[in-house]
């Protein structure tokens, strides 16, 4: 059995890697463009910073793991296109020829590519691009783009264009690095995924920091800055009044989103859904023979939305040994994601799990959310903080729905978003969060941890309500 994954990022190299503990007779070679398989973007903010010191720590693996567990890797090629008939891949290797791989199974996971939203400047005769300073960030190769960036011109200062979870992990990232940030969002607020209520904390914690935050701001054009007007980029945004917004920088970050990267499955006739992503069933089957896809090229299975796109590393290491299972004859379904997600701004973090109030509603459900507050430890107990809350519940049948929380990034707000998100997974009220037997010690908890003391808020004010 021959089975070759398109794509060396988390979602490739998980069904690699499930593929070969499952059958450690597969022959498995993976097919990427570049030549940094298995290698954690997430972790890009962190070397930009230099709290990571070289690119290679953030491989989750190195090349000499991932072959000694089997794989073949095919770097600096590009899979051009499928022949699902014949089960043969054509590809173009890196000494710039072609050759055709015949496949038993086949596994796309070429992931997304950044947005490039319609801004003056970005595209087009006379386009700015990366020795003018202007970035995109997506890829290790965008990455040394914006680490050359840093050492060769030495930036004073930047624009970062969008407010979410990327763009404010480089704000912190380049503030650090001792950049005068500029962080501009179209949206009325900053981290835009959780209620303004909670954006309205990060926006602080940023504009402590230093970082000049212009939510309500959209980027309208980056040119040139004339000589001697103490940057060489311009950026001209609108406010939300119409009013005209000029700011001048050294380097400017673009980081808006994603979109999936199809090109390849959608000529070989895989049908596409939500947002453009590759329609997969829960086993990650794409519907054409033999062929599965996982990780941000698909569309995500949602435990409470149904079908979606919610493109996380963490989702695409779960679809990916998912589709790696099947390939080699298994039968396992991906459970579906609550798009739970977490992000450090500074000494601060941001969480969230499961539905929004807007975005219960649209689903069908009679939302309520109630926001409280409560300590991560005993407040007598030195290094106790406040924790931000807002729990989003079902009026009509208790469920929990959503929790999202804000706090210092040492009050384990990560782990106590999973505990929502273990919860929403089983389907439990929000009253049955307090029943939960959770642990406690004055230095680290209280006898009704944080997430319950919340629970409990929305129990009582949906109760009056
Ligand atoms: C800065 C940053 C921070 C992030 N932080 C987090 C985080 O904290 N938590 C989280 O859950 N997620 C985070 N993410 C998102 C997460 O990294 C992605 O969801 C995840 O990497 C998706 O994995 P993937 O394998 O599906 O796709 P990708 O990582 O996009 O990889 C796809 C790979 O396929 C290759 N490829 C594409 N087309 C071809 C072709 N035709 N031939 C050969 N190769 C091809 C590409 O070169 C690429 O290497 C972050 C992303 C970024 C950029």
């Amino acid at each position: 059995m021959h089975m070759v994954m398109i794509g060396g990022s988390d979602a490739g190299i998980s069904a690699a890697l499930r593929a070969r503990e499952l059958d450690p007779r597969a022959e498995v070679t993976v097919v990427l463009q570049d030549a940094y398989p298995n290698f954690s973007i997430c972790g890009i903010p962190y070397y930009v910073s230099s709290e990571v010191a070289h690119w290679r720590n953030l491989a989750h693996r190195t090349i000499s793991d991932l072959e000694a567990a089997g794989m073949r890797l095919r770097l600096d090629t590009v899979a051009r296109r499928i022949d699902v008939p014949g089960r043969k891949l054509l590809i173009s290797t890196a000494d710039g020829g072609e050759e055709l791989l015949s496949y038993d199974k086949l596994v796309i996971g070429t992931g997304a590519v950044p947005v490039r939203p319609p801004i003056g400047g970005l595209a087009g005769a006379g386009a700015l691009g990366l020795r003018d300073g202007v970035h995109l960030l997506h890829s290790m190769g965008d990455t040394f783009a914006v680490m050359r960036t840093l050492e060769q011109a030495d930036p004073a200062s930047a624009v970062i264009v969008g407010g979410g979870y990327v763009g404010l992990e480089m704000a912190d990232a380049l503030t650090v690095r001792g950049l005068a940030v500029t962080q501009m969002e179209q949206l009325p607020e900053v981290l835009p995924t959780v209620d303004p209520e909670l954006g309205a904390l990060v926006h602080a914690e940023l504009a402590a920091r230093g970082v000049e935050v212009l939510a309500a701001t959209t980027v309208q054009a980056i040119s040139k800055a004339v000589p001697g007007r103490g940057g060489r980029l311009q950026v001209q945004a609108s406010a939300a009044d119409g009013s005209l917004v000029t700011r001048v920088a050294d380097m400017v970050l673009v980081v808006v989103g994603v979109r999936p990267e199809t090109t390849l499955a959608a000529g070989a006739g895989a049908t596409l859904g939500v947002r453009g992503a590759i329609a997969v069933d829960p086993g990650m089957r794409t519907g054409l023979p033999d062929v599965y896809a996982a990780g941000d090229c698909v569309i995500t299975h949602h435990r409470l939305l149904g079908v979606t796109y919610l493109p996380l590393g963490t989702t695409a290491h779960k679809q990916g040994r998912v589709a790696g299972e099947n390939a080699v004859g298994g039968n396992r379904a991906y459970a579906g994601s609550l798009g739970t997600q977490v992000v450090k701004i500074f000494a601060q973090a941001a969480a969230r799990t499961g539905l929004r109030d807007h975005e219960a509603r649209a689903a069908g459900f009679d939302p309520v959310t109630v926001g409280s507050a409560a300590d991560d430890h005993k407040a007598y107990y030195p290094g106790s903080h406040r924790i931000a809350m807002r729990v989003t519940g079902d009026r009509a049948t208790g469920r929990l729905l959503g929790l999202q929380l804000f706090g210092h990034k040492n009050a384990e707000i990560a782990k106590r978003i999973d505990i929502a998100a273990t919860a929403i997974f089983h389907a439990m009220t929000v009253d049955a969060v307090s029943d939960l037997d959770l642990s406690y010690t004055p230095p680290l908890g209280s006898p009704w941890d944080a997430v319950q003391m919340g629970a409990q808020a929305w129990t009582r004010i949906s109760t009056w309500d």
